[in-house]
């Protein structure tokens, strides 16, 4: 199954991609997770990237393209993949489909998270992330345990620094100018599953479950 999951921050794109990588059994690939942690390893690609995450900027294509490409050449890649975050501009899109002819490979869907503005900053501001296994929480519609501890792994659960509210605004601006044509760049080649983000998680990973499945079976029929 290989998937590309787009939405604006705070849309639940990370947390519908690890449930997805549980159900389909493929590797979630996020970019800002790669970045995060690059940062955090202060390795050679976290120097180059971490002023753009703390400025809520994108990363350049090329530096993100040649990520991208070396992530999908790894092995288990080759069972398929979520993708999270990532294309975030029309010329990595197009840079995608290059890789993707490459190794013969085609996109099973496209996945489009859709979420009123106004939800989003509420849902960001009130994101909390474990740092250790990645598990995603919201402070009201779903809370880590006591004490703030991740309930799956018991480490302490983190705000993640571009969750502020000055940097949201420029990610939100950011997803306008940059992101959203990627939106069209699929819509006009008929690739794309308009899923509601405003339900209740759960409620979001049904509608994905079945748009999938329909997908499937309409592949099957044409077939
Ligand atoms: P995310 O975790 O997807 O919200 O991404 C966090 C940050 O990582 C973004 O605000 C960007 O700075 C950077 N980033 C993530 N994915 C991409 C991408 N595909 N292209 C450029 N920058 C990215």
């Amino acid at each position: 199954m290989r998937i590309v999951l787009l939405g604006p921050p705070g849309s639940g794109k990370g947390t519908q991609a690890q449930r997805m990588e549980k159900r389909y059994g493929v590797p979630q690939i996020s970019t800002g997770d790669i970045f995060r942690k690059a940062v955090a390893a202060k390795s050679e690609l976290g120097a180059k990237v971490a002023t753009y995450l703390d400025a809520g900027a994108l990363v350049p294509d090329d530096l993100t393209m040649s990520l991208v490409r070396e992530r999908l050449a790894q092995e288990d890649a080759e069972r398929g993949f979520i993708l999270d975050g990532f294309p975030r501009t029309v010329p990595q899109a197009v840079g995608v489909e290059e890789i993707l002819r490459e190794h013969g490979w085609e996109l099973d869907a496209v996945i489009n998270i859709s979420i009123p503005t106004d939800v989003l900053v509420s849902r960001l501001t009130m994101r909390r992330v474990c740092p250790s296994c990645k598990t995603i929480y919201h402070m009201v519609d779903h809370p880590p345990g006591p004490n703030g501890l991740c309930t799956v792994c018991g480490t302490p659960v983190d705000v993640r620094p571009d969750d502020n509210v000055e940097t949201i605004k420029k990610r939100m601006a950011v997803y306008s100018a940059q992101t959203a044509a990627v939106v069209d760049y699929y819509r006009k080649k008929s690739a794309l599953i308009d899923v509601d983000g405003g339900a209740e998680r759960d409620k979001v990973f049904d509608s994905i479950q079945k748009a999938l499945e329909e997908k499937r079976r309409s592949r099957e029929r044409r077939q």
